[in-house]
């Protein structure tokens, strides 16, 4: 759900979990996104691997009735808005005190996101694969697309594999 390699660390490869590691403080109870995985239009995944399913438009913050809530003390209330439009996903901030970086830039404006992207929230990153599709199988069963959210918080649950297609 990151780059395309093999998950590890949850949905995340090893790599990738490393450029996104979380900040002191942060456990996984700490981020969460309300939406149902089967709406979902892309992902942000925390540092713990674990992936939040966004809506065409979503805003990122501390406010708990946020689209994806980051209880951190270097996030503000409404931080930053995610938005896929005809040209893909962008990224604004909302007027945050601690910025919002993409692949480590300060984000100005409404600003584009490559296919796969670093967001910084104050001192939360994020990886954000718009262009990715879950799918999971195992050997024998039928390929289908399953919209669905592996990343958990649990042991086993982070042990299911995720694959991500190109579409
Ligand atoms: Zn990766």
């Amino acid at each position: 759900m990151c780059c395309g390699a093999a998950p590890d660390v949850g949905a995340l490869c090893r790599p990738c979990a490393r450029e996104v590691a979380p900040c002191d403080g942060l456990i996984p109870d700490h981020l969460r996104s309300p939406l149902d995985a089967t709406n979902a239009q892309a992902w942000v995944v925390d540092g713990f691997g674990g992936a939040h399913a966004i809506a065409a438009k979503a805003v990122i913050g501390r406010n708990q009735g946020g689209d994806v809530v980051v209880l951190a003390s270097s996030v503000s209330r409404e931080h930053a808005e995610l938005r896929r439009g005809e040209t893909g996903w962008t990224v604004r901030d909302l007027g945050s005190r601690n910025g919002t970086f993409v692949d480590g830039a300060r984000c100005q404006g409404r600003t584009a996101l490559p296919g796969r992207a670093v967001l910084k929230i104050g001192d939360v990153a994020l990886v954000m694969n718009g262009r990715g599709t879950v799918k999971d199988w195992v050997s024998g069963e039928p390929r289908h697309l399953h919209i669905g959210n592996h990343g958990g918080m649990s042991e086993d649950e982070m042990n299911i594999p995720l694959v991500v297609a190109k579409i």
